[in-house]
């Protein structure tokens, strides 16, 4: 059997944390078992559904690299493959036309929830009688009135409904449009799936949506249910608890990475293992494997585990992100250093890509001015000679490597009898404007030669000027 799981999103909103993690199981379940990947687009919500939503689930899933074999198949364009179904099971009888008026709904539920019973419907179309006049039917599914509905899932265990707490559940509204556990149906059982791995917050569709399958003859596919996700106070996860978006965490300057793997431990682990390349995660995941307990989000695990991909990945991984922010800021880095030795570099010093992207505006943008207390600081008259020596021996220097640059700034400090500190701290003011930057020799190698240079004549001339208003 080839295993062919879904990911189903509504595009009512951005494709949320929570969304992001049960794709992610459904992609795995898929990828572990050599499997197809379908993501389909349930827009059958005219009203809610936008088409930025959609755009919002796309680059969401492409950002994160969850790819799909099959798709996006959306809802919308399968109205006719619904109805056709409908008929079916009209002709079947296995469906039905109710007539019944909202005010009768109404009243009945009103009166079953005083008599303290279960509110649904009462079957009274249930046996075709005269048909009234000028009021346009629902189709109802005809639930078997008696016996259980028994599935086993994949993270719950074994689940048994009784039929007679289940309604006659409306499949097509009035004007033809069909409902949400009657589409999910057709669709996956036309899509072959498989394995519907989704939110728990569906569990109690799953029962009716069973009895659907086998009214169609179909078997129904294997259903695993992921329990939802906390914030750190023990309530759902919501925007209360911050980004909740998925391009919200790439906005912020995480890594996919990060966030998958840190997805997921939410609920899957395997030994106490923290860490989990995609490769990792496709060999060992096993959607049986899921905690049937929901957990709690913890951004400073996201926090660390950002940080040692931005580390560890290989740089032109993490170069390929971090161009996004350099865009994002304004930053154009044409000219200047690689991206790969920028994150080789700045990786140890930074929590996320934006922060990098903004420390390293310095490598692609020269600084106008220094910065007025960096400099009263660092550029006086007594650090004139050291800065000279630099520029001297800087300005012959060929092999403009971390280790050449290092040797320099050694040779000029015993030359002039001073610690590093007293050359470099200068030299850093001298090269960004500024007090901080990474170690001397890197800045300098990130800088270039060029600017390297401008930037030491630029400091020699401001000590003279400091010099001579004396
Ligand atoms: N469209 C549903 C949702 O976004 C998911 C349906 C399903 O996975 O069966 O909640």
């Amino acid at each position: 059997m080839t295993i062919r799981t879904r990911f189903a999103p509504s595009p009512t909103g951005f494709l949320h944390v929570g969304g992001a993690r049960t794709a992610l199981f459904a992609w795995l379940q898929a990828r572990a078992n050599q499997g197809a990947f379908i993501l389909r687009i349930e827009d059958t919500d005219l009203e809610r559904s936008t088409a930025e939503s959609v755009q919002a689930i796309l680059d969401g899933m492409a950002w994160l690299g969850l790819n799909h074999d099959e798709g996006p198949i959306y809802q919308t364009h399968r109205f006719d493959r619904y109805a056709e179904v409908v008929q079916q099971l009209l002709d079947e009888d296995k469906a039905y036309h109710c007539y019944c008026p909202k005010e009768r709904l109404e009243l009945l539920r009103e009166q079953q929830m005083k008599d303290g019973i279960k509110p649904r419907y009462d079957g009274k179309c249930r046996n075709p009688g005269v048909v009234p006049e000028a009021i346009l039917p629902v189709v109802r599914f005809r639930n078997p009135p008696d016996g259980n509905v028994v599935f086993d899932d994949l993270v719950r265990g074994s689940i048994s409904i009784s039929n007679q707490e289940l309604d006659d559940l409306i499949i097509a509204r009035s004007d033809g449009s069909p409902t949400y556990n009657f589409t999910v149906v057709v669709d996956d059982m036309d899509m072959q799936v498989t394995h519907v791995i989704r939110g728990d917050d569906h569990i109690n569709n799953t029962p009716r949506q069973i009895n659907i399958y086998h009214a169609l003859g179909a078997e129904p596919p294997a259903f695993g249910h992921v329990p939802m996700i906390l914030g750190q106070d023990g309530a759902r996860l919501s925007k209360r608890h911050g980004a909740v978006g998925v391009m919200q965490y790439r906005d912020d300057g995480y890594l996919p990475q990060a966030l998958l793997n840190y997805l997921v431990r939410l609920g899957w682990s395997h030994g106490d293992q923290e860490v989990f390349s995609l490769e990792e995660m496709v060999k060992l995941f096993d959607i049986k494997d899921v905690n049937r307990k929901a957990s709690a989000f913890n951004p400073e695990k996201l926090d660390w585990l950002n940080q040692y991909y931005m580390k560890t990945l290989p740089a032109t991984d993490v170069a390929a992100q971090l161009a996004w922010h350099f865009t994002d800021q304004g930053i154009n880095t044409q000219e200047g250093p690689a991206l790969e030795d920028v994150v080789t570099v700045q990786a140890e010093r930074v929590k996320t890509l934006k922060e990098m992207a903004a420390h390293s505006r310095v490598f692609f943008e020269t600084y106008d001015e220094f910065d007025a207390n960096a400099a009263k600081k660092h550029l006086r008259p007594v650090a004139a000679e050291s800065l000279q020596a630099m520029l001297n021996n800087l300005q012959s220097l060929d092999d403009w490597s971390p280790d050449a640059l290092h040797d320099v700034i050694d040779t000029v400090a015993a030359r002039l009898e001073v610690g590093m500190g007293k050359v470099a701290q200068p030299l850093r003011v001298a090269l960004t404007g500024t007090g901080v930057s990474p170690s001397i020799d890197k800045t300098l190698w990130l800088m270039g030669k060029k600017r390297s240079l401008e930037g030491i004549a630029k400091a020699l001339d401001f000590i003279k000027a400091r010099i001579a208003a004396q």
